[in-house]
């Protein structure tokens, strides 16, 4: 079954917001057994919506908008699938009955123009919309069906996961799923990793992809199978055969991120870190205060300008951890110099002192991530057994 996605928004094309919307359908279609197709941006304007999802339609048999169906008479939505589906807009006044009914229980008094939403191409299916204001439909021309989805993630999310997914699960009988688990590898570079699951790499079901960041690689297990409890079972056995070869080199799955197992590791531990960063934007602590979100495992962060002659990684350690009573301290440094770059770690735990060099071959802009993922690194490792 081809699916293809139409993002709706002028701001989506001015630059002035991201579209997350068509990589979160995308990934809900596919754990469907869905292959999506194509991904578009349209403005606010009717006639091309129309056009592209005339488009979509001639080459797929799933469509699905999102954004432009609020009360505003630049949201265009209804009218444009209305015109490319071929039907005329109709005023429903159940539906109207639902949105002021909502408002209601808001205690807002509905605006003229929430009328507006009351409308919807004839013979289309209404998706109500608890969690919102703008209703979605679907429209099932035979051959395709077009569903429109709110552009407010919140709201598109639920109605996807709550109404749109199981709907296109009746409609085309898909019984079988997908389902992806992620596993996250820290320390070791791509190709390292490639050469180890290489046959793993080689399997068709599950299949099992990479995908490098700064510092962490990711390895992608996907299994198609009949049910879900299959799909975690052929999952699991391939993760079962990646961890063996890559060992503690795998910090985590899905989720997981690098800081918060370590603190997590450390809390385990009833010990605690400090951290003292240079030439690194502010990344390390930045990272390790979001994932301790106050607990105070994270006991605090120092970001300096440069090195202080005769200083080292390991003494920057040692006086963050002093600094800020915490058992243990890390220093995380980045410097620049002719053309390349070097970043060096330092820890300081119960006394013990370790230091990490290692020279950076990537671009410049992506030091500072790769240098927090190395001195993360570093720490978890220490704290492993
Ligand atoms: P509502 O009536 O609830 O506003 P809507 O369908 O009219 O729903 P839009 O007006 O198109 O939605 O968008 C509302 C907001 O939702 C946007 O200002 C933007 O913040 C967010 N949004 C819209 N489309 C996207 C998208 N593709 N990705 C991420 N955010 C989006």
């Amino acid at each position: 079954m081809r699916c293809e996605i139409i993002a709706i928004g002028s701001e989506l094309l001015l630059g002035a917001i991201v579209d997350t919307n068509s990589p979160h359908i995308a990934g809900r279609l596919h754990t469907i057994g869905l292959e999506l197709l194509y991904t578009s941006a349209v403005g606010d304007h009717e006639a091309r919506i129309a056009d592209s999802i005339r488009l979509a339609m001639s080459r797929s048999e799933v469509v699905i908008t999102t954004g432009g169906l609020g009360p505003t008479v630049d949201d265009m939505t209804r009218e444009a699938v209305a015109r490319a589906t071929g039907r005329a807009l109709i005023f429903d006044e159940a539906l109207l009955g639902q949105i002021e009914q909502r408002f209601l229980r808001w205690g807002r008094t509905m605006t003229e123009n929430n009328r507006r939403q009351a409308f919807r191409p004839e013979g289309s299916a209404v998706i109500e919309n608890p969690v919102g204001t703008a209703p979605s439909f679907i429209v099932d021309t035979g051959r395709s069906v077009v569903i429109s989805l709110p552009g407010v993630p919140r709201e598109m999310e639920y109605l996807l996961d709550s109404a749109v997914l199981p709907y296109l699960r009746r409609r085309f009988s898909l019984t079988g799923i997908i389902k992806s688990r992620t596993l996250h590898v820290s320390g070791l570079g791509e190709s390292v990793v490639d050469q180890q699951v290489g046959d793993l790499e080689k399997l068709e079901n599950p299949t099992v992809g990479l995908n490098a960041h700064s510092g962490v690689v990711d390895i992608r297990i996907t299994a198609r199978a009949d049910s879900e409890a299959e799909a975690d079972r052929l999952n699991a056995e391939v993760e079962r055969a990646a961890r063996e070869k890559l060992g503690d080199a795998v910090f985590g799955a899905d989720a997981d991120t690098l800081e918060g197992v370590t603190l997590a590791r450390l809390a385990g531990r009833g010990e605690q870190v400090a951290v003292v960063e240079i030439g690194t934007l502010g990344r390390l602590s930045g990272r390790l205060a979001q994932a301790d979100n106050g607990r105070g495992t994270f006991r605090g962060g120092q970001t300096k300008p440069a090195l202080d002659p005769g200083a080292d990684a390991q003494t920057l350690a040692r006086d963050a951890a002093e600094q800020f009573g915490a058992a243990c301290g890390l220093a995380c440094v980045v410097r620049a110099q002719n053309n390349t770059v070097e970043v060096s770690v330092g820890l300081w735990r119960a006394g013990k002192a370790g230091r990490w060099a290692r020279g950076f071959g990537g671009h410049p802009g992506l030091a500072p991530e790769w240098a927090a993922n190395m001195a993360l690194d570093a720490l978890r490792k220490a704290l492993a057994g």
